[in-house]
């Protein structure tokens, strides 16, 4: 079959009308769908409803009444269920509050008024930037933008970020603070590092003493086609003298309830004394009932392994319609690339340079919503203006099978425009 962006200029015009007759039908239909945000449908939601009544009692295994105030870092039996699932060291875990992008942006603040280890507070340092792995997650970008920092894009490949690009980087500026990380099935590419990325983001020479991997594994047990392993950077940091650089992130908002689960982080014993040396001016601590009732409800981490296979059952059908309905619309025109994720909330499509911001357009005027087109790039600029995050999960399967019909015509459309020009 011949390319779309092979057609002469008569095969495009007339392409053109055709789709725009379609296009014009879609809109008749009135839609009113969104696929802009990495929300669980209620679906999904209802396989943790258990949690609702899991708290027959109220008190820890040691007999603590976790109704009242105290346990800065969490109930040791909550630190455990996440230790055991994440294969992280008890000591080096922090239980959170209910969102891990608070604990980031909380992380980030400690780093800019106070510092780290001796160096100098962020606050203090000119000219500071920090590396964006692109595409990438809109709210991570946004928190060091709103910190006044530098953002510097990163080329993605499917192994996580280009380390040629990083080591060079960090190697000659010592104000390159650090990087944000999403180490499996990552948001929007659905990459996952491979264990030659984790070595070299642990082993690099940085010309900042001070620099810091923010390592968000928010998708570390979200496998839906493959279960894939991540290597420890705990362990390869270590080997290096290099454990003080990851700070490690992680939260049940896509296990059980976003916004009413538990976030955690982790890092090296002499960073989590620090932290907790603010935390404890910062909070009293944070809400150990919902911490219990986790722990209640799931009673060991092969029980939340078990679970994400029931919400990957749950998934796979929506990543299929959409994976094979861009393979059977977009798949022979020239006109899109995507990558098939392995696990995540997201497929990542590009569209012919010039083109996401027009598809968008289209898409929405059609009642369909997608992530804003760029909002994937720091200060939300695709320098190609071409790709667009797909968020499968919210919407029914009747929902999304329309909805990403119309996206594939508005690919279709905005790219045979483009051509035309
Ligand atoms: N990190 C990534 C990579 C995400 O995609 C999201 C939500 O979409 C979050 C963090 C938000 O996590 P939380 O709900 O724990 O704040």
């Amino acid at each position: 079959m011949k390319k779309i962006t092979e057609f002469t200029r008569e095969e495009l015009l007339e392409l053109q009308e055709e789709l725009e007759k379609q296009y014009e039908e879609f809109k008749a239909q009135g839609l009113k769908l969104d696929m802009s945000r990495g929300k669980p449908a209620a679906s999904q939601l209802d396989l943790t409803n258990g949690l609702l009544t899991a708290l027959d009692d109220y008190h820890t295994e040691s007999g603590l009444d976790a109704r009242n105030y105290g346990v800065l870092d969490g109930i040791p039996e909550a630190k455990k269920l996440f230790s055991d699932l994440l294969d992280i060291p008890v000591d080096k875990i922090i239980v959170g509050g209910s969102s891990s992008l608070n604990l980031m942006y909380d992380a980030m603040t400690r780093l800019m008024l106070f510092g780290t280890q001796g160096e100098k507070p962020w606050k203090d340092v000119k000219g500071i930037k920090w590396l964006c792995p692109s595409p990438g997650y809109d709210r991570h970008f946004a928190v060091t933008e709103d910190m006044g920092m530098e953002l510097i894009p990163v080329p993605m490949t499917a192994e996580g970020p280009d380390m040629d690009v990083v080591e060079k980087l960090v190697a000659e500026d010592d104000t390159i603070k650090g990087i944000w990380c999403v180490p499996l099935h990552s948001n929007p590419l659905g990459a996952c590092y491979s264990d030659e990325t984790v070595d070299r983001l642990a082993s690099m020479k940085t010309a900042a003493k001070d620099f810091r991997i923010f390592w968000d594994n928010a998708y570390g047990v979200h496998h839906i086609y493959e279960e894939v392993p991540l290597k420890d950077i705990f362990k390869a940091a270590a080997a290096c003298g290099n454990e003080d650089r990851i700070l490690y992130f992680f939260s049940t908002s896509k296990i059980t309830f976003p916004g009413a689960g538990i976030a955690i982080m982790a890092s090296s014993l002499s960073n989590i004394a620090e932290i907790k040396k603010h935390m404890t001016i910062q909070t009293i601590g944070h809400d150990k009932l919902n911490q219990l009732r986790h722990v209640k409800y799931f009673g060991n981490a092969e029980n939340i392994r078990a679970h994400m296979r029931k919400l990957a059952d749950a998934l796979r059908p929506k990543f299929d319609m959409v994976l094979d309905t861009l393979d059977a619309e977009l798949g022979e025109t020239g006109l899109a690339s995507w990558v098939t994720p392995k696990g995540g909330y997201f497929v990542a499509l590009d569209t012919l340079p010039g083109c996401a911001k027009e598809t968008v357009r289209l898409a929405k005027e059609a009642g369909v919503t997608m992530t804003g087109a760029g909002a994937t790039w720091p200060y939300k600029k695709d320098p190609k203006d071409s790709n667009i995050r797909i968020a499968p999960t919210y919407p029914t399967i009747e929902e999304l099978d329309k909805a990403i019909h119309l996206f594939c015509l508005c690919v279709k459309l905005a790219g045979v425009k483009k051509l035309i020009g």
